[in-house]
Order: C-alpha cells, then structure tokens, then sequence
C-alpha cells in the first residue's frame, strides 16, 4: 500500500531533536536519523547509567552465563561520536511542555528541542506482596546483575518461584534450570499464554515445560509472599504454601508514561499516536510506550506492541517521516521470538486470541510445527515452533491481505 510521499523535508539542519529513553527505540532512533542525513543537533535523555543495550539476551544468554553482561551494549564511544549524539545518562526526565518541546529532567534543569522523541518503553509490573522489596525482576541490566549476583548464592537444587508463566517467566525458568537450580513456573492463568496466542496454540505449548523437566503449575493465585528463615513463603488462594530460596516476578510490564501526566498529550495504555508515529507535528512516540495506529491485513487498529522488533522498524519508519516525509510503505508485520524450555517459538503478524488456527505443517509429537491464525476468513498470523524457516517463507501472507483459501494454496511454509 503506497501512500502519498511530501516534497518537503520536514528537518532542517537547524533543528534540534531530543530523545527521552536511551534503550533499544531511542538509540535506533538516533542511528536511523543521522542515516537518513540530519545534522542538526541529538540529545539522548535516559535515566540509566548505562549505554543503550539490548534486553532480549538478559533473559537467555546473559542468565545462562553464556554472555557476560557488558555484551548486551548496543552503543559504544566509536558509534557515540561518529553519529554525534550528546548523551544525557542517569537523568530522569519528568515533564514534557508540548508547545515549546521542551523536556524537564530531575534536578530542574530543562532541554529545549524543536523535535521530541519519547521512547521511555516499559517496566517490570509488580506485585503488591508483604516481601515486595526483596522480589526480583527482570526488565533492566541493573536488574540481571542483581538477579545473577543473587543465583550464585544458591545451593544447588534451590527451589526459586517463578511468579508468571509468560515469555519472560518462561525464559527465566529455562535458564535456572540450565544453571542446576529447580524452577517452579507458577500462572495464574488456565494455561501460559492463553491470553496471547489462544487456546489451541497454548494447549499445543503446554506440554513444552514439562518435556523439559521444568515444574509448571496453572492456576495459581498468589496471595501474598512473604520472607521467612532462609528464604521466601508464597501464600495462594487456592492451594498450599510454596517454599522458594528467592522469588522472580514476572507479571508482564507497565508503559512508562507518568512524566506525561500534565503534557496533554492522550495517555491510554500508552502515548497515542498516529500511524506516523506522531503524537503532535514535532514529537513522536515509538517502541514499548507507543500505542499507534496500525493499518494491518484485517482493517486498523490502535495497538501498543512490546517486541523488539517493531521498537526499531518504528525508529527508522519516525527517522524516515521527519526527514523525507515519507509514510511507512507497506504493511508493518510485526514479529517476536522466545527461547524457552529448549524450543524458539516465533510469531508472526496480529493475531488475537479468539481468531481460528489451524496446524498447516509438522506436528505436535514432533515439537515442530506451523499454525496459521484467521479471522473472518483472512490470514492475521503465523505462529512457529522451532521451524524458523517455515516463519520466514510465510512473511508475505502478512505484508498484503491473503485470504485462508489462497495462504492455503500456496503452501509458503512447505517450500
Ligand atoms: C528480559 C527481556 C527479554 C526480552 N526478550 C524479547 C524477545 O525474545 N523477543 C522480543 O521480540 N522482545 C523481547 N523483549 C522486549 C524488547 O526488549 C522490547 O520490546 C524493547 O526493549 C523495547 O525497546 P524500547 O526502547 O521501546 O523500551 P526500553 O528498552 O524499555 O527502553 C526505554 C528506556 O527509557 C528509559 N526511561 C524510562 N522512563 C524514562 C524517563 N522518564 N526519563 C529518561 N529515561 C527513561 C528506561 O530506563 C529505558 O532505558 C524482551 C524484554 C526483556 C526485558
């Protein structure tokens, strides 16, 4: 779908663009508009210390011991000046005037941009428990220091909870058991990952941590956690105490958009911004804290996604706009992975939970397989277990409405 492109560019070399949010988005950002060929000045505001990193391998490589964990930097000095980025780290930014685009950080001080970039994503939801201060998460590279810090603790065979049996949970769980720990997965829901990927696929997973040799139990309604002698006692609604050496919550993650409450900007689950990623002509709101308007195979929606690869095809298609004034051309197809209980699920496109999925290739006994996701008779998803070449082929259903019939037909996963 080609939209119409403006002749004028909207940057000019004069103009001065702040990023509020030195993770994965901010940093693409940033890489993506001096490609495009803007010389006007870059400040990156992030409230961590660190370089932007990548998140992914916090919960794979880096908790497996494989990476240490200054691996995960995406920015280094060399990349830093070559695309001459003033870098404001530890710095917290708290309002956002919106007439003047002027960002206010912690300590009063202010930054006056032409062009704002919010990119702050998300953060670990948690939990209201009597031991809260001592739970662990997993969002930040602070956060998997702590956490492995914490590990090497442990006597081997040590029980730790896992409260939430989602990606993160699932990839948590994973790794301790690698390190020679015992995970016990607990989900409140029916089945992990219901809510994502429906009822048919999560029952076609929920075999996967118990092939694995991993505790799972479904159902569990945590009531409270509190510390005790040696370690933690989770409390449920429906089942008896659980004893665990430290606790992980992973309950999903939480759009980080208070420093916007008196902007005036529309704040719903998110920055709302359009399908150019634009909340107002000068700024923009891209990766996990945007909900954007997405035109996709089955109509429009307004949708905020937390995978990593949309924050960087949101950076470059921002970076784009304000210097060519191009709209994104084509559809956006979302994609995300997980490594966990030794298999990679990847996911292809917007599926919701109540569209109807059907097995077109492999099979379940075998743990490699490929379902295709509809609704009202046009293709909305494609969902792999461990068969990322079958995930590939079948991009294009997603790139242009494909009917079920002619997705059918034309059979890309088998080639
Ligand atoms: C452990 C883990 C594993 C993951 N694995 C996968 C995976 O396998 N596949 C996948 O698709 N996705 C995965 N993700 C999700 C992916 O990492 C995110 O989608 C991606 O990080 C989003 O980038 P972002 O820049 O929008 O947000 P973030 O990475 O959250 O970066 C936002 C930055 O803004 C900063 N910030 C927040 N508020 C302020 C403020 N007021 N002032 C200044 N700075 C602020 C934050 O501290 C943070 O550094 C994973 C995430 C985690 C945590």
């Amino acid at each position: 779908m080609a939209r119409h492109v403006r002749l004028i560019a909207v940057l000019n070399d004069s103009d001065h663009i702040v990023i509020v949010g030195a993770g994965l988005a901010g940093w693409r950002f940033a890489e993506a508009i001096r490609r495009e060929g803007f010389i006007g000045r870059l400040t990156l505001v992030g409230e961590e210390a660190h370089y932007p990193y990548d998140r992914p391998p916090l919960s794979k490589q880096v908790l497996l011991g494989r990476w240490d964990v200054g691996k995960v930097a995406l920015a280094t000095d060399e990349l830093i000046e070559k695309y001459d980025v003033q870098l404001r780290l530890g710095e917290r930014a708290t309002a956002l005037d919106v007439a003047s685009t002027t960002v206010r950080v912690e300590g009063g001080s202010s930054i006056v941009g032409s062009h704002v970039v919010i990119a702050t994503g998300t953060r670990a939801r948690r939990l209201q428990y009597s031991a809260q201060r001592d739970l662990f998460t997993l969002r930040s590279r602070d956060d998997a220091v702590r956490l492995l810090e914490a590990l090497e603790q442990l006597e081997p065979q040590s029980t730790v909870a896992v409260v939430g049996g989602g990606f993160i949970g699932a990839e948590v769980a994973t790794a301790l058991q690698a390190r020679g720990l015992r995970p016990v997965v607990l989900e409140a829901a029916k089945r992990p990952l219901i809510a994502i990927l429906g009822e048919q696929v999560s029952t076609w997973l929920e075999r996967l941590a118990n092939n694995a040799g991993i505790e799972l139990r479904t159902e569990q309604k945590v009531s409270d956690i509190e510390k005790v002698e040696g370690g933690f006692r989770l409390h449920f609604e429906n089942s008896l105490p659980l004893d665990s050496a430290i606790v992980i919550v992973a309950a999903g993650a939480v759009a980080n958009v208070e420093w916007l409450a008196n902007s005036g900007l529309t704040i719903d689950n998110g920055v709302v911004v359009s399908a150019d990623l634009l909340a107002t002509e000068r700024i923009g709101a891209i990766g996990d804290v945007a909900r954007f308007t997405w035109p996709n195979t089955a109509g429009e929606e307004s949708v905020r996604i937390e995978h990593w690869q949309t924050a960087n095809d949101h950076a470059s298609s921002l970076a784009r706009f304000w210097m060519t004034g191009a709209h994104t051309d084509g559809l956006m197809v979302p994609y995300f992975w997980s490594d966990q209980y030794g298999k990679k699920i990847q996911m292809l496109g917007h599926a919701r939970p109540s569209d109807d999925v059907q097995l077109v290739s492999g099979s379940l006994d075998e743990a490699k397989w490929t379902a295709v996701y509809s609704r009202a008779g046009t293709v909305t998803g494609v969902v792999t277990l461990s068969h990322p070449r079958a995930l590939m082929l079948s991009k294009k259903l997603l790139e242009s409405t494909t009917t079920l019939e002619n997705a059918l037909v034309d059979a890309p996963w088998s080639n």
